[in-house]
């Protein structure tokens, strides 16, 4: 469906589809159930949410075979049939996601079956987040969530279900490069250290991350440098914050049994809602895990800094 995409055509757009769509009315009503706490983690709100029907996420296989094997969920012949889509920019479809974690959950998938990678991609997810005010933007790296690592897509969701804006109101950022109407910070006094990119054009912004971009590490094997990316419009244009990761689940990443949790983070998390399909997990998870989990999958201090030394 061609219409202009902003926040009153989403909002309209995704009540229509839960009218006519049970399954995912009845997984949307179920948020309103689920239990929530919050932790302080060394200054930083962290919401933690038992949402059990993310298990299809946080429990998905996404090695190589296990997404060779499956039929693609984001390619449009496989798309079940109540599930219809607004065009974007000719190159994307704005769809409702099934299996919500935000009260309004959007899954953005390109038109055709591409692997997920950013390099390219940043003015477009930009432009987004300046289409639709009050939602987040955000990008899963192919081993860092993506669970359609092998279709090109973002997900947006209702800004203020994150603690996101909050704490990086709160983080202390430092100038690492500005030109063009656009300023790449560093954020590294909080337990998650991230990097802010905010620009008065998507263009420049864009500009500023592929700067960005090839001053990260890349790990053997993959693609591109790992990360998470969230983005959403400000009052002068629109801020993007980047977390590099290095490492895709915690050690202690597992079906729930023994010692085990089933927590696989990915920008949700890193925007400051942790999501537990177990309630085990929900119960157990405290600001002293959280932390550990930002250890293991992200990057210290120093390893920031030496990316932003080397931005050119
Ligand atoms: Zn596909």
């Amino acid at each position: 469906m061609q219409v202009k995409i902003d926040t009153p055509a989403v909002e309209r757009f995704i009540d229509s589809q839960l009218a006519e769509w049970q399954l995912a009315a009845k997984n949307f009503a179920a948020l309103d159930g689920v239990k929530v706490k919050t932790l302080d983690v060394d200054g930083m709100p962290i919401k933690v949410q038992f949402n059990p029907a993310r298990i299809v996420s946080s429990g998905a296989k996404v090695d190589a075979k296990a997404v060779a094997a499956r039929p693609c969920f984001l390619c449009a012949a496989n798309r079940p049939s109540e599930q219809s889509g607004l065009d974007w920019h000719e190159r994307y479809t704005v769809l409702v996601n099934p299996f919500p974690i935000f009260p309004r959950h959007l899954t953005v998938p390109d038109t055709s079956h591409v692997d997920q990678r950013i390099a390219g991609r940043m003015a477009d997810m930009l432009s987004l987040a300046a289409d639709l005010p009050g939602y987040t933007v955000f990008y899963n790296g192919p081993r860092c969530g993506a669970s359609a690592p092998d279709h090109m897509h973002f997900q947006a969701g209702n800004s203020d279900f994150l603690t996101l804006g909050d704490f990086v109101a709160a983080a202390e950022l430092r100038t690492v490069k500005e030109s063009d109407g656009a300023r790449l910070s560093v954020a590294d006094s909080l337990p998650l250290k991230f990097f802010v990119i905010d620009a008065a054009k998507p263009e420049s912004g864009a500009a500023m991350f592929e700067r960005l971009l090839r001053a990260m590490p890349v790990q053997e094997g993959d693609a591109e440098p790992m990360m998470n990316i969230l983005a959403y419009a400000t009052a002068d244009g629109t801020r993007a914050v980047v977390v590099p990761r290095k490492r895709h689940r915690p050690s202690f990443y597992g079906d729930g049994s023994g010692d085990t949790m089933m927590i696989s983070p990915a920008s949700v998390d890193m925007g400051g809602v942790f999501i537990t399909p177990l309630e085990k997990d929900f119960e157990r998870l405290d600001a002293a895990l959280v932390k550990k989990i930002f250890d293991e999958l992200c990057l210290s201090k120093n390893e920031i800094n030496e990316i932003a030394s080397d931005v050119k």
